[in-house]
């Protein structure tokens, strides 16, 4: 059975840097940092980010997304990666398709209308 990767030790997501969230994904995405796994995790064997550049993901402030949302559009498991990315409250890159700004500002859409605020 395939594990989780253990990098990082012990921060969650979103107290990461940027660069430490771009290790994070090498590592779910098994891209040489660790290994993906489990029920929860099934979906990232169908990354398509996974045979690409995974710099393209974490463009520069100010950078393009496009690289990296042109791949996500074509990617079988768009909408299990971007539920990945809310529910650990990832805040770099691109994930599902989305950059942090439009996944904060999915988030705030959800609570409105789930009733639980902004
Ligand atoms: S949606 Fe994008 S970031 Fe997510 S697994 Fe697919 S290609 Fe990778």
């Amino acid at each position: 059975m395939r594990t989780l990767p253990e990098w990082p030790p012990s921060e969650e997501p979103h107290d990461l840097s940027r660069e430490e969230a771009q290790q994070f994904m090498l590592g779910v995405f098994d891209l040489g940092y660790g290994t993906a796994s489990g029920e929860e995790l099934a979906w990232q064997d169908f990354a398509l980010c996974a045979e690409t550049d995974p710099d393209i993901f974490f463009p520069e402030k100010g950078g393009s997304t496009t690289p990296a949302t042109s791949v996500c559009s074509q990617c079988l498991v768009q909408a299990e990666c971007l539920e990945y990315a809310l529910s650990h409250d990832i805040r770099h890159g691109i994930w599902g398709g989305m950059s942090d700004n439009d996944r904060r500002r999915l988030s705030r859409e959800r609570r409105r209308v789930s009733g639980l605020g902004a």
